[in-house]
């Protein structure tokens, strides 16, 4: 083709080229490696070499003459097509947000705890803490837990690389802290984690503990049968046969064990209850004279009951989960399980 046709092409071009897609069209036509302009070049071998000079630089022109109208009309046909979407695009601040963001959940023993908490809360107790690395003293001396008492064994016991402390292996201490530091009436609980060198499906070394004190005068083992069973009542939320067996503690004379008929069969023996019908869920007792004058309550003018729960004891049995791990090892199918709590 002759440089003047391809030029007549160009001007047809021009006139009709009205989009950015017309534009790249355009583009390729003339300027790309088949294009026009290439073909102009391959053809100054049949070009006299008198004249090639002057035809090399006609087609320069003309390829100069069409980059030039290309990167004009595109740069219109863009800010054409931004405005056109600006008027067509308009935000519809009125529409639903997106909602498909995972939302978390509580975990299972968080749930447990605050519910354990609330029901204390509303039969009028007070919430209580104390330090997780405690001293030895306030875990066990002023327990009533004497030196050579097997439990401070370091096979039971995580002892602190520090002489006197020790990761606390009940929230007791709370409830020293608690006398030393306020004349009766008391009336506590002291939710948080405890250790013990324990591991096995029913056991964890760091698990929940919730323990309870009410130290006041004339408190007596019917005042503590009642509060017990009633916060049964209300965390199960049925009548549930509730049992007190004795049983023995350092720290409190007489002590108990509560047993709750089998949530799981009823009554009826299963797995969960060992084919007994009942689950020993909480331990408790009047609290020793010797626990209260080694805090500085007279036992002869004040008497004290305590009790104390696992907290995941009665999320298992809530839920019917059967491996305390469940509950440490945090697999998202398992939490998810829990999204209503
Ligand atoms: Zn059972």
């Amino acid at each position: 083709m002759e440089l003047g046709e391809i030029r007549n092409l160009f001007e047809e071009w021009k006139k009709r080229v009205e989009t950015s897609k017309d534009l790249e069209e355009m583009r390729q036509t003339f300027l790309g490696k088949k294009g026009y302009i290439s073909q102009l070049f391959r053809e100054m071998k049949n070009i006299p070499p008198e004249r090639r000079r002057e035809y090399g630089r006609e087609i320069n022109l003309l390829r100069e003459e069409i980059e030039n109208f290309i990167r004009q009309r595109g740069e219109e046909i863009k800010e054409r097509e931004l405005e056109k979407r600006l008027k067509a695009e308009r935000f519809d601040l009125s529409l639903p947000g997106d909602t498909v963001l995972p939302l978390g959940s509580k975990h299972p023993l968080s749930g447990v705890i605050e519910e354990i908490v609330e029901i204390f809360k509303q039969m009028g107790f007070a919430v209580e803490t104390g330090p997780e690395i405690e001293r030895e003293e306030y875990n066990f001396d002023m327990l009533n837990i004497p030196k050579e008492h097997p439990a401070r064994d370091m096979q039971d016991t995580f002892y602190v690389n520090r002489e006197g402390y020790l990761l606390r292996t009940h929230t007791s201490p709370v409830q020293v802290r608690t006398m030393l530091g306020r004349k009766p009436p008391i009336q506590i609980i002291a939710p948080g984690r405890v250790y013990r060198r324990d591991d096995d499906p029913t056991h964890s070394p760091m698990f929940f503990q919730v323990e309870g004190l009410v130290v006041n005068r004339d408190v007596n083992f019917a005042n503590m049968m009642f509060v017990l069973r009633e916060f049964l009542r209300r965390f199960f939320e049925t009548d549930v046969p509730v049992r007190f067996r004795p049983s023995y503690f350092p720290f409190t004379e007489p002590s108990a064990e509560v047993d709750i008929g089998c949530v799981i069969c009823g009554g009826e023996g299963c797995r969960v209850c060992k084919g007994t019908g009942w689950l020993e869920v909480l331990g408790a007792g009047m609290v020793h004279p010797n626990v209260l004058s080694a805090c500085g309550i007279d036992p002869e003018e004040y008497q004290g009951f305590a009790f104390g729960l696992g907290v995941d004891r009665f999320a298992m049995l809530k839920y019917g989960v059967d491996n305390i791990k469940l509950f440490y090892e945090n697999d998202v199918r398992f939490l998810k399980q829990f999204k209503s709590l």
